[in-house]
């Protein structure tokens, strides 16, 4: 672990960090909370308890059988996304289609069915978006948005929103995963660029739910048990998110829920990271992610940032 981006334990804590090291730390945070939870993807949040007690090390195995630290989809797809994002220059459907095929075609340790399905038909008629779906309200294109929030940082919000949807409608073109996607991407602007939590939860996360109320997380009981369903997902996801005041917190309560593990994991990381910026990951965490990932993961980051 190269950690020349780790500020100095005196500056520890939100607003201590710039713009880059907040952004690798979400690039961390995404692949730790990815592989943390693939080990417990699918799990009910009674088996986790029953195998782990509490599920808090990157210890591998799960339905994948991964070794410790080892990513999934989640992180690999961001990583593709990121790719074509700096050798396009921008965010390009056709350029972003195109990579997540050659990203397929390396054969994934995993994918989701809806994003077979989009790069399958894209392989065929080389269209880079997906005719609007009622039923492709999945959270495989909010999972990867990462990168574009990164690219876009110093754009306008329009500018965000379309790069969103030009990467997201390759797979997934749905409103209610619109809108969480662009959601998510303007909160990591908003936390790379030194955003409390209490700001993000009124600037972003509180009108999301006005809008699309389908998303109501604070009223709603405990979200155990997440699905695929970008709902579920980001309900779960924002209960960790904005009940819990550390990084480590954050991750544990979110994966021991189960259900989709990796993602939720996967989309809390980010957040969580570019919050609490790189001084927030637990040492046994950035130690035990796979070291390719992780040297993939903070090259973007900085190349993103320089964009
Ligand atoms: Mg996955
Ligand atoms: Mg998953």
């Amino acid at each position: 672990m190269n950690d020349d981006f780790l500020p100095s334990s005196s500056g520890r804590g939100a607003g201590s960090e710039g713009l880059q090291s907040r952004a690798i730390a979400a690039y961390l945070g995404m692949a730790i909370g990815d592989a943390l939870g693939s080990t417990v993807e699918f799990m009910t949040p009674r088996e986790i308890a029953a195998e782990y007690g509490v599920h808090k090390s990157l210890v591998g195995g799960g339905w994948l059988n991964l070794k410790p630290g080892q990513v999934t989809d989640d992180t690999t797809m961001a990583l593709a996304l990121g790719e074509s994002i700096l050798r396009a220059g921008k965010v390009d459907a056709h350029a972003v289609a195109h990579a997540f095929d050659q990203w397929m075609r390396a054969k994934p340790v995993d994918i989701g069915n809806t994003v077979r399905r989009g790069l399958l038909a894209f392989r065929k008629t080389g269209d880079p978006k997906m005719p609007p779906s009622e039923h492709d309200a999945g959270n495989g294109a909010a999972m990867r948005v990462l990168p574009v929030a990164l690219a876009t940082h110093a754009q306008t919000e329009a500018a965000l929103r379309e790069g969103c949807r030009a990467q997201a409608h390759v797979t997934h073109n749905n409103p209610l995963s619109d809108a969480a996607t662009e959601t998510l991407a303007l909160m990591l602007r908003d936390a790379m660029q030194g955003v409390d939590k209490a700001g993000l939860l009124h600037r972003w996360a509180q009108p999301l739910v006005v809008k699309h109320p389908e998303f109501a997380f604070r009223a709603s009981r405990q979200r155990l048990n997440p699905s695929g369903y970008i709902v579920e997902t980001i309900q779960a996801v924002f209960q960790a998110f904005f009940d819990t005041d550390s990084f480590e917190e954050c991750l544990i309560d979110v994966v021991n829920r189960g259900g989709d593990a990796d993602t939720t994991g996967a989309i809390a990381g980010m957040l969580a990271g570019a919050l609490y910026g790189a001084a927030g990951i637990p040492w046994r965490w950035l130690h035990g992610l796979d070291g390719g990932v992780q040297h993939a993961c903070k090259q973007q980051a900085i190349a993103l940032t320089r964009l």
